[in-house]
């Protein structure tokens, strides 16, 4: 049969066990986070196109092609969302949050939209885990968001990857710098590809990005910013890297990391993994203090990162092993068939009542394909209501890990259950 409807080219479906692991992924990420003092936020999925435009930079690859941009019928311009940071900015000054005290310390889980070419670790859509502390300076805010990514790789067992941070300076020494910058870029320019010569142009930061061997050589003598930072950034900078040490994150300092929005200011970062071929950024972000600015609100510092969740389950598949086994169906209830109906929910209910996951039959399977059905859950146990068992006041629970049986009585059984579960074998 030829398929009619498919999911979208570059999204996907998650299905068992992938969506339970993510889901235990999701739920370590947010432990963390809230340990850290990060409260959920969550921004809708559809914003106006004007918000990524000014928020984002016209001039990015984000705005110039990647993003879901549609007109509803009321004539509206509406964009899927690429990225986190300014809706949240937009929420923050929507909601006058700033009124709660600052910083303000959000942090969102959600799918993100962006349409690029689809291959391993690049979707059109992507789940994105990220932080946002708005409205504090201090560099050690820098390193909390930082240090966030670190202790859930490290709580997951991660270990081959690499902590890359720079500077970009700020509006007193940055335009100085891209002059200079500038100059160089004419200079090489018959060496540049066409994107780079554009780049040079339109925002010279950006060439730095460019993922082209013969670019980058040519760009190896360029000059950096980290030379040009004025004393304030250079002093916040080296706060940040002071606090990271304190907080046993080990770095390296890469001057050439400039990202690919136009908000960011001064400290810069990204965690790049082994063995995920180019796709290899999992988690990154920066400060980005004139952003609440640009968004129409006052001057307003802020920093924050956003994680790639299906780039760190490859992370972690390339690495360890998964460190959290999928939930499992305690109980599965076999019936025997004819057995009265009501009775056999009667103790389902009793069973899930007790905070035990259960569940049973609905096809009207005989009791070999109720086994069958039980094990293909991978259940820890059958209870097994058969007739004569049920005229004793009699249920059988079978191990079915360890192929043993007993009878326990009805009015025993969700102890023994519980008995069974947190020992992990029967009575006897
Ligand atoms: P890249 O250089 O890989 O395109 P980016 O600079 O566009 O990344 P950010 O905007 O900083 O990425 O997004 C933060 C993180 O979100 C990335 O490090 C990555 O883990 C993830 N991410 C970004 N785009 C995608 C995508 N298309 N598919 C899957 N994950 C993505
Ligand atoms: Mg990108």
């Amino acid at each position: 049969m030829a398929l009619k409807y498919k999911a979208p080219r570059g999204t996907s479906d998650l299905v068992f066990p992938e969506s339970t692991r993510i889901s235990s992924l999701l739920e370590v990420a947010a432990r963390i986070l809230t340990l850290n003092g990060y409260q959920l936020i969550s921004t809708p999925i559809l914003e106006s196109t004007e918000l990524f435009r000014r928020g984002i930079g016209e001039e990015t690859d984000i705005v110039t092609k990647e993003m879901y941009t549609f007109e509803d019928q009321g004539g509206e311009s509406l964009t899927l969302r690429p990225e986190g940071t300014a809706p949240v900015v937009r929420a923050y000054l929507e909601g006058g949050l700033q009124s709660r005290g600052l910083p303000q310390k959000l942090y969102y889980m959600g799918p993100m939209f962006r349409r690029e070419r689809p291959q391993a670790g690049r979707y059109r859509q992507f789940l994105q885990i990220g932080a946002e502390a708005i409205g504090s300076r201090d560099p050690f805010i820098d390193a909390e968001i930082i240090s966030i990514s670190n202790n859930l790789f490290k709580k997951l067992g991660l270990s081959h990857y690499e902590l890359l941070v720079n500077s970009v300076g700020c509006a007193e020494c940055r335009p100085g710098y891209v002059r200079m910058l500038s100059g160089f870029l004419e200079g090489i320019s018959q060496q540049l590809c066409g994107e780079c010569r554009r780049r040079s142009r339109e925002n010279p930061l950006r060439v730095f990005d460019c993922k082209n061997e013969s670019c980058r050589e040519a760009l190896a003598r360029a000059p950096v910013i980290g030379e040009q930072l004025c004393p304030a950034c250079r002093e916040h900078f080296n706060g940040a890297l002071r606090h990271l040490e304190r907080l046993g994150v080990a770095y390296t300092i890469d001057d050439r990391l400039v990202r690919g929005l136009d908000y960011y200011t001064n400290t810069t970062f990204e965690f790049q993994f082994e063995g995920l071929g180019s796709q290899n950024t999992v988690s990154a972000g920066g400060r980005y203090d004139y952003l609440t600015e640009q968004l129409g609100g006052p001057e307003t510092p802020g920093v924050g990162f956003s994680l790639g969740v299906e780039r760190l389950v490859m992370a972690v598949e390339a690495q360890a092993a998964f460190p959290f086994s999928p939930e499992r169906l305690d109980v599965f209830v076999v019936a025997a068939p004819g057995a009265d109906r009501g009775r056999v929910l009667d103790i389902l209910t009793a069973v899930r009542a007790a905070g035990v996951s259960a569940d049973a039959d609905f096809m009207e399977r005989g009791l070999k394909a109720q086994m069958k059905q039980a094990a293909r859950l991978e259940a820890r146990l059958v209870l097994i209501i058969g007739k004569d068992e049920l005229e004793q006041g009699e249920v059988t629970l079978r191990d079915l890990d360890r192929s043993k049986q007993w009878r326990v009585p009805l009015s025993g059984m969700v102890a023994e259950l519980r008995r069974f579960l947190e020992d992990g074998c029967f009575n006897g």
